[in-house]
């Protein structure tokens, strides 16, 4: 793979999360090296990807026969083997990988992961099913939540804000919460950052920004 490892990733556990992480990454033109202990998976992804192999990540030895201390950056997408998730981040520390993101299942798993040297820590299942809670109500079009107080949400401008021009709008004011970008009705345009001048019309979709708990009362008390 020759220079690969400066922007190549390592992808441990190719099960639903880490077999479309890693096929994601290879679409995108990033090199992958991908593991996973199950030969039939392996076998299965084969095909798919270039660099995949089976080993057991537990086994340091097995990490460093497959070169995994070269690589800057590696996520471990391991998650029902709490056990073998977090031996396999305390090795990637102790290969002295720079960026290490590992999957949690629980909040005590990813504090674990957390202690042990992992970067980044992330929650699919939790995420995913906050940001389905979010559209399942129907008000938002997506939500997704940016840091531990912000968040992000995609909506059709609520009927009382339509014909509102942002710079009066109670967005600010109110709420504080911004509008970031504005794609008008029919207009089949692309989304356009939105101004003080922007006015909002009916059936446009807007991208708003702002702490969670403004958003949420905006959402509820706006309609
Ligand atoms: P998901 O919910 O994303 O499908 P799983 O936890 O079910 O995640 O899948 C994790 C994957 O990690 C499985 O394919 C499993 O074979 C693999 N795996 C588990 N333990 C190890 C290990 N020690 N070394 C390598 N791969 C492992």
């Amino acid at each position: 793979m020759g220079d690969r490892r400066k922007d190549a990733v390592v992808v441990i556990g190719l099960g639903r999360f880490g077999g479309a992480l890693a096929l994601e990454l290879v679409r995108e033109g990033t090199e992958v090296l991908a593991i996973d202990s199950r030969r039939d998976i392996v076998q299965r992804m084969a095909g798919k990807l270039t660099h995949v192999v089976a080993a057991d990540s537990t086994d340091i030895e097995a990490l460093r026969e497959l070169g995994v201390q070269e690589f800057r950056r590696a996520v471990v997408a391991i998650g029902s083997d709490i056990e073998a998730s977090i031996l396999t981040t305390s090795l990637l520390v102790e290969l002295g990988i720079a960026d290490i993101w590992a999957k949690a299942m629980t909040k005590q798993h990813g504090k674990i992961l957390e202690r042990v040297g992992a970067h980044h820590v992330v929650f699919p299942e939790h995420e995913m099913g906050q940001r389905v809670a979010h559209t399942v109500q129907g008000t938002m079009l997506d939500y997704i939540e940016m840091d531990a107080d912000f968040a992000m949400i995609k909506m059709v401008v609520p009927k009382s804000l339509v014909g509102t021009q942002l710079s009066g709008s109670p967005l600010r004011k109110k709420y504080r919460i911004t509008v970031v970008a504005v794609k008008h009705a029919g207009g089949g345009e692309d989304f356009t950052y939105a101004t003080a001048e922007t006015v909002l019309q009916a059936g446009d979709v807007i991208y708003v920004f702002g702490r969670t708990e403004q958003i949420e009362k905006f959402n509820s008390e706006i309609s």
